[in-house]
């Protein structure tokens, strides 16, 4: 039975560990933090992407999980209504997709393969040695083992990709803006809704999965260089949100005391990952560690599930690594280039970095609010999963 080590829990690694393992591959994966990670923004899965979860078995537990928002709001600097719609009418995707979120995500993936991989919590991968047998893998906690095959599923910042290739900065295309989110008392009884406030370069969200107690708040702002000395420092993350927020009106002094108060804050950068190559050696990445596409598509969940599916597939048909992850990469290449291209650096329409182009924003979205839906952009659905028959 061949052997995989996946670094990382979210969403590519169960669902590389998944399909590994109905191949007959012994799995473990690691991941730094001590449980499984809840909390993030509410993702969606869509195009191509639907058909994996589907293969899987968890279109109806992803179903009762589906967010299913109402309304999103857009508003003013002092607060007034811009415009207001169903989320379709923004997203342009058709009403086939799943709204859920991330944490749900990551949980309903991992219940699928929590009774059959390793799982090693609270650790991770800090050395690792390729050659003809395998690969020599030591971890923080100082334990030692070789596996066939090591697969990094540890998102944008990933350690496996740093050790494979180098530094991050060489492949990390920052686009020009910085996020947090963090989960707040929904004070204003919002329900299955999102209200979004702009001032150029600056954006505060509220956004209400439920009716519940509690609703998911989000700072974004526009930043020419990326902070990549506040990776590392939380409370250097805080004061720098803090500060961008700290003239505005509206309900954003509520927000950065949330933000400042939260235990679940989630600091990142707006970037994508460009890389050459997604594997060497033994060695392959998936999802954001390979390619994140950015939250300015919506699509990373949704590339980091067609990825780990295409992954196990050649890995588990190929004649060997070398041909399992060459075909990996020229079948899903293509279609993540299309889904990153969706994007361009400074120019993302939701949030708008000067006042004519929150002006010209503010203009397209009222005139949203009279279009009917379409059905979703031809990127997210470029691919055509491929069959495996093992
Ligand atoms: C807690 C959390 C909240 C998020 N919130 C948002 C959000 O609000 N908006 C958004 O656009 N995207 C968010 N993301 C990212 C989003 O999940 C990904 O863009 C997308 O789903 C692709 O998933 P991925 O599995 O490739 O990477 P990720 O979801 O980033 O998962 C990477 C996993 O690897 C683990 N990891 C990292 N380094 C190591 C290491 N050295 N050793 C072992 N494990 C490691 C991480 O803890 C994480 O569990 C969030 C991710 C996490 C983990």
């Amino acid at each position: 039975m061949s052997s995989a080590l996946i670094s990382g829990a979210s969403i590519a690694g169960p669902a590389l560990a998944f399909w590994l393992r109905r191949y007959g591959f012994d799995v473990t994966v690691v991941e730094k933090a001590h449980t499984l990670r809840g909390g993030g923004y509410p993702i969606d899965i869509r195009g191509t992407a639907l058909g994996v979860v589907e293969r899987m078995g968890l279109l109806p537990r992803l179903r009762e999980a589906h967010v299913d928002t109402h309304r999103l709001t857009f508003l003013d600097a002092g607060g007034d209504v811009v415009a207001s719609m169903r989320p379709e009418s923004l997203t342009r995707s058709g009403n086939r997709d799943l709204e859920v979120r991330r944490g749900d995500l990551a949980e309903v993936l991992y219940d699928t393969v929590r009774d059959d991989v390793e799982l090693l919590f609270d650790n991770s991968i800090v050395a690792m040695a390729d050659h003809d047998g395998g690969v020599d893998v030591t971890f923080r906690s100082g334990l030692q083992r070789t596996y066939d095959h090591v697969i990094g599923a540890d998102g944008l910042h990933s350690a496996v990709r740093a050790l494979t290739f180098g530094p991050e900065e060489q492949f990390h295309r920052y686009l020009g803006y910085c996020f947090a989110g963090f989960t707040m008392p929904n004070h204003l009884g919002l329900r299955q809704e999102g209200l979004m406030w702009n001032e150029p370069g600056r954006a505060a969200v509220l956004y209400a999965v439920g009716s519940g107690e509690s609703v998911h708040g989000f700072l974004c702002f526009t930043r020419a260089t990326a902070p990549f000395s506040a990776f590392r420092d939380p409370q250097a993350q805080r004061e720098l949100v803090a500060s961008v927020f700290a003239d505005d009106d509206w309900e954003v002094p509520k927000l950065v005391e949330a933000m400042r108060a939260a235990d679940d804050l989630f600091f990142d950068t707006v970037s994508q990952i460009r890389l050459p190559r997604w594997s060497s050696g033994r060695v392959a990445l998936v999802g954001d560690a390979a390619y994140a596409p950015s939250f300015l598509t919506g699509q990373g969940s949704s590339l980091a599930l067609v990825g780990a599916y295409v992954l196990a597939g050649h890995l588990a048909t190929a004649p060997d690594h070398t041909a399992a992850f060459e075909a990996y990469e020229r079948q899903t290449r293509p279609f993540v280039e299309a889904n990153q291209g969706l994007v361009e650096e400074g120019r993302a329409e939701m949030f708008p970095g000067t006042t004519e182009a929150l002006a010209a924003r503010n203009a397209a979205l009222r005139e949203l609010t009279t279009m009917p839906a379409t059905e979703g952009r031809p990127e997210h659905s470029a691919m055509t999963l491929p069959d495996f028959t093992v």
